[in-house]
């Protein structure tokens, strides 16, 4: 008999079985996978240094995750977003500086602030887009900064939600950073001396007045006094796993009135760098906008596809070609002559996500609130639970396991 058994070893189920089981609670956590840390997926066998397959920055200065780059001694270096920015414009690459003078894209500076600024009842941000003028280059910089980064579309995508994570951000600072250590190993810092079932996917959750049974689909079963789950929001849609009782009508409503977008990277390496220097972050033209480099000295590009661009992608026959193809009428034929390796990494069809992360569409905004509540001895955590102006990130899905974790020491007190 465990105190509390959480389902999901990602951060959120990872940094809760660290808060309970540092408590004192006798904690068990069950993972479908054969690794540990969900979206986070370090690849470690490269020469040149860490490759991320899932999350790969921190986003903002002060977050979560900070606390842990800094106890672990990690090293998280500035992507420089502007500085480093290289857009595809009028048919040749520039800095973000030199297109600074064109009026279009100076005013996508002060784009947070004009939303913030919006009062009104929630619209798409395509109709906020449309209402502003926001056309051509600009509209397509807005929608890979604000949409596409959200796993979601202009005209799927709540101005309301948007407000609250600027919020959220303009408290904590907007810049990213590269752990050059590997996300990695602030996952293993939290799963160290924890008891973690590797390789038994949940198939059901069952609650009586005084216990939690979780069910794997192996045979085994674990009992708690409390559970805690941190599945994907794409699973819980689908009922991957069932709630017996069912889960409450406002929860149901809640899992359905959020969105999950597909998404997947694409890694490409190349015989030597074909961009400059300093190149950080590249936007280009659709079907294949945004690119960057984990270090512009590695000769490494990492593509970002979400949303229905990733669906487009997912559905090629040869989406290395697709992906060269996008990227040779930016920068020419040195882009097939210097490509060496390619991997696609689908989280879209990975049975443990089925998606990128997930999003608010118009007038959802509390959903977030009612999912992230528990229900009698069952709690709720994982990114798409943060209730800090965070989600989708894995700072955001590491304080929502922490939040839980606090819900069941008050409980247990
Ligand atoms: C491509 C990509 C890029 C990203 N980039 C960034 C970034 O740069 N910065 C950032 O902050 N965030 C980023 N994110 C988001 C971030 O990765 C997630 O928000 C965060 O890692 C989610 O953590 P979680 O614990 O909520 O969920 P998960 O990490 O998904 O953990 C849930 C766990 O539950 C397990 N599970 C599922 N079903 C079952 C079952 N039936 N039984 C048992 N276990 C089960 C899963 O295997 C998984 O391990 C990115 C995500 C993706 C996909």
């Amino acid at each position: 008999m465990h105190d509390v058994v959480i389902v999901g070893a990602g951060i959120a189920g990872l940094a809760a079985a660290r808060a309970l089981h540092d408590a004192g609670l006798r904690v068990r956590v069950i993972e479908a996978r054969d690794r540990i840390g969900g979206r986070i997926w370090t690849d470690d066998s490269a020469a040149d240094g860490p490759i991320e397959r899932g999350a790969e920055f921190i986003h903002g200065d002060s977050v979560a995750s900070w606390e842990y780059v800094r106890l672990l001694g990690l090293t998280a270096q500035k992507a420089a977003l502007w500085d480093g920015r290289r857009i595809y414009w009028n048919g040749t690459v520039s800095t973000a500086q030199q297109l600074e003078s064109n009026s279009d894209i100076a005013r996508l500076t002060t784009l947070d602030a004009q939303i913030m600024a919006y009062r009104g009842p929630d619209v798409s941000f395509a109709t906020w887009l449309d209402a502003h003028g926001y056309e051509g280059i600009a509209r397509h910089l807005a929608d890979m900064r604000y949409a596409h980064a959200s796993a979601t579309t202009p005209e799927r995508a709540s101005v309301y939600a948007m407000q609250s994570e600027f919020a959220a951000q303009v408290i904590q600072g907007g810049d990213d950073y590269h752990i050059r250590n590997g996300y990695a190993r602030i996952v293993e810092w939290f799963a160290s001396g924890l008891s973690i079932e590797l390789s038994r996917p949940v198939k059901s959750i069952h609650q009586d007045e005084n216990h939690v049974t979780v069910h794997c689909a192996d045979g085994t079963s674990y009992q708690a006094r409390r559970a805690i789950i941190t599945l994907p929001l794409a699973l819980l849609q689908r009922s991957s796993v069932s709630f017996i009782p069912a889960l409450s009508a406002a929860k149901v409503q809640a899992i359905h009135a959020l969105d999950m977008g597909a998404g997947c990277k694409v890694i490409l390496r190349f015989t030597q760098p074909f961009w400059d220097e300093n190149a950080t972050f590249m936007t280009l033209p659709d079907p294949a906008p945004v690119w960057w480099t984990v270090d512009p000295k590695r000769s490494l590009l990492v593509g970002f596809f979400t949303g229905p661009r990733a669906e487009a992608l997912l559905a090629q026959p040869d989406a290395r070609a697709y992906c060269l193809d996008a990227l040779r009428r930016v920068y020419g034929n040195v882009v097939d002559a210097t490509c060496e390796a390619y991997e696609l990494v689908d989280w879209s069809n990975d049975p443990w996500c089925m998606g990128g992360y997930s999003s608010v569409p118009v007038g959802s905004l509390s959903a977030r609130t009612e999912l992230a509540r528990s229900e009698g001895r069952v709690h709720f955590a994982g990114e798409a639970t943060a209730l800090d102006g965070h989600p989708a990130s894995v700072h955001g899905a590491l304080v929502s396991g922490q939040r839980s974790a606090a819900e069941i020491m008050v409980a247990h007190a």
